[in-house]
This record gives C-alpha cells, structure tokens and sequence, in this order.
C-alpha cells in the first residue's frame, strides 16, 4: 500500500458482509479479521480510515412497507466486535453519504476509525452510479480496496469510486493484494506438476473455470456431483444421481480438450451412493459407472479417494474448488475431508503450494481445522472464481488504471 498516510483520511471498501444469528449476533468474524491489518496499517501511520461495506440483500428483504428493513441490515452490528479486535472505539455513521457523512468525516482526526452505515441502503451503489460515488469519494483524500469478495462486481463502493481519486491516491489493502498474490502463483508459471480439484454440484457453475484450468494444468480431479454428468455422458449408468443433461455434450468436449492438452483427466472411480438424499438413508459404495436406478452418488468413493489422494502427494501446486461429495452430512464427508487432510500433507510434507479458491471448499477446510495447514485460503467466492477463469475484475481494474 504504497501511500503516505499521515494525516490522511482513507476511504476503505472492505468486505464486513458477516454471517448474523437472528439476535444480530456475528457467527463468523472471518472477513472482519481479513481486514484487520489494512485498517491497522492506516491508523499505526497517522491515517484515519472511513470503513464502508454492504451487509445482506437489504433491497431483496424489504420490510412489508416496502421501506429497508434497517434493524436487520444495519452495519451497527459489527461495530463493536470491530472496535474489539481493533483495541480503538470506532465511529458509526446512520447514514452513507450526506451531510451526517460528510461531518463525521471532516472532524475525524488521525488514528481514528468510523464506518458508514451499509452502502446497499443506497440505489446507486449496485448501479455502480457517479453521483453517489462522488459523495463517497469526497469523504477522504485516499480510496483503499480491500474488498476483494465484492471485486466482480462493479458498484458504486467497489469500482465507480476510484474514477475520483488520481492514480497515486488509490491502493489496494493488503488482503486485495495476497489474494490476487496467491491466485497468481497457481495462474503464473507454478510448480509443476499442477492439480486442479474441482467438486460441488454443477458443471454449469463451472465451465468457464474448466475450460480456462484445462489449458493449463497437468492433472484435473473432477469430484461431486458435477462428476456424475461426466460420467453419463461417457455411457455409465448414474441411476437417481445429480445430473445436467443438457451439459453432457459440453463434458465430452471438455474431456476431448483435456485429452488434446495432455491434461490427466480423473472422474471417482468408485461413489458412496445412497437411496435418498439424506444422512438417514442405507448406502454403499459402487462402481460410479454402475449405479443402480433409485441410488444417488453422493459421495466419492474409497479407491476413488485413494487415486485422487495419489495425485495430490506428487503435485507442487494445487488449486482446489468445490466439495467432493454432500459434505455437510457427515455419512458423505469422507470424500471432502481426505481432500482436505491430503492438501495439507502435500503443502507441509512436500512443500507444494496449495489454494483453496472459495466458496465451500473454505469451509470444508475450516471444519477440517486445516486452514493453517494450507498454503491459502482465499476469502472470496465468486471473486475468486471469475479471478481464475481469468477474468478482469471491475475492482482491480479500477484501481489498476
Ligand atoms: P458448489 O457451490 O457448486 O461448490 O456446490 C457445493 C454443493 O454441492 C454442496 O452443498 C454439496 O452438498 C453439493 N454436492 C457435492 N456433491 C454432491 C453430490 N454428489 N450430489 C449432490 N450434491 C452434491
């Protein structure tokens, strides 16, 4: 973060989007945590940090008058935990931009942190429009970006926001800058040989990143349901299991590329199958090729795991995406916990560089306790997901210039 700080008030976009119990109370500090040392730097050299952040879908929940639901959305509810972890008492603004704003704003002194009530209680913050980005932007001398969950998409608070400040006013925060740091090891010239393990429920979700994966990396474990539409379209017999069938042409196309790239393509041998989707139900493990009808894969199998495990402890670098199997019930976790246990033996025992890019993959190694065990956990979804597929994201670009 290459700006000098002292004196200086800093507008920073950061990412407090926390999961709330219904008494409001935050379930997981993650994201806050993430955005802690950006938020210290700027305070420890003299700066003061204006925070804004949206919370929720406030315009999807509207209240029955059709008025914002305030109480539930509000971001007063991170206020204090952020004024623990920090050790400063932080400010809250009721409002986003006006003149509250604006004076709360001006009369902030250095090493001082206030933050603005959440930024989707305005229209144009998901219109990305000038006028409320202007209002923003005229709070601070500096605009800071350290929300990289919320990069894709280009808001008001995200992107708009940077138009109004020079190149040599605008940052990224730390957080911004690891994230795109780590996905570039895997993207740029990694270890060899690289493994993409990519899981979870649709093909559909995931073309783009397979299609952009297959021209790269040496092997592509295919896990989860998405795997079952693969194995379809290749002849075998799925019975009751996940299946898109209007992507099974895509798939053999897929499987045909990796093959012209030299890629090792590997779908689960083996799948633990169920006769309803539920951890009450009987199952088994099958040959995934032969699933009798009325059964479901929802897990991978044992030599499944084994191969896929295999594959794992030879590579240097490693991205994985997607669960194996329905991992939230513990009958088909097996599958997504060997991947999470395999992942971290391969970065600490081998030295391979591993990234688990987003979404419940995150949370698989965060149940597994291995999150410190890998080499990086990334903190956003679908940023992440449209970083890899090699897309320009909106608020990088932004600052990038
Ligand atoms: P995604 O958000 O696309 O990464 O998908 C994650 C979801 O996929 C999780 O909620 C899993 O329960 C689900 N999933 C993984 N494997 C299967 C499977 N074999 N059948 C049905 N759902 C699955």
């Amino acid at each position: 973060m290459n700006l000098d700080l002292n004196g200086k008030k800093v507008l920073v976009r950061v990412d407090f989007n926390v999961p709330l119990d219904k008494d409001y109370n935050i379930t997981d500090d993650t994201r806050i945590r993430a955005a802690l040392p950006t938020i210290q730097h700027i305070i420890s050299n003299g700066g003061a940090a204006i925070l804004m952040s949206h919370l929720g879908r406030p315009s999807k929940k509207l209240k029955e008058d059709g008025s914002i639901d305030v109480e539930r959305f509000t971001l007063k509810h991170v206020v204090d935990h952020l004024s623990k972890l920090l050790g400063v008492y932080v400010k809250f603004c009721e409002e986003t931009v006006g003149d509250k704003a604006a004076e709360l704003a001006a009369s902030l002194k250095p090493t001082e942190v206030l933050i603005l009530e959440n930024t989707r209680f305005n229209k144009g913050e998901k219109k990305g429009e000038e006028a409320f980005a202007k209002q923003l932007a005229e709070l601070a001398d500096y605009y800071v970006n350290d929300a990289f969950g919320s990069a894709h998409r280009a808001h008001a608070s995200t992107t708009t926001v940077a138009q109004f400040f020079k190149d040599e006013e605008k940052a990224f925060g730390f957080l911004m800058e690891n994230e795109i740091k780590n996905a570039n090891k895997v993207l740029n010239n990694p270890e060899r040989p690289l493994t993409a393990i990519i899981g979870g429920a649709k093909v559909s979700d995931k073309i783009l990143l397979l299609e952009r994966l297959i021209e790269f990396v040496d092997n592509l474990l295919i896990g989860g349901g998405m795997a079952y539409t693969f194995l379809k379209a290749q002849g075998g017999q799925i019975g009751n299991s996940l299946v898109e069938e209007d992507k099974q042409e895509l798939a053999l196309k897929l499987i045909q590329k990796a093959k012209d790239k030299g890629v090792n393509i590997y779908l689960p041998e083996d799948s633990v199958v169920a006769d309803a989707f539920s951890n009450e139900a009987q199952i088994k493990v099958v040959d995934s090729n032969a699933i009798e009808d009325g059964w479901m894969g929802l897990d991978i199998g044992e030599k499944a795991r084994a191969a896929f495990s295999e594959v794992v402890k030879q590579s240097k670098s490693i991205l994985w995406n997607g669960p194996m199997g329905v991992f939230e019930m513990s009958n088909f976790a097996n599958g997504t916990n060997t991947i999470a246990n395999v992942v971290a033996e391969a970065t600490q025992e081998q030295g391979a560089f591993s990234l688990i890019g987003g979404g419940d993959s995150v949370a698989a190694i965060n149940k597994a306790g291995l999150a410190e065990k890998v080499s990086y956990v990334s903190t956003g979804g679908g940023a992440m997901l449209e970083f890899l597929e090699g897309k320009e994201l909106p608020g990088i670009a932004a600052i990038k210039g």
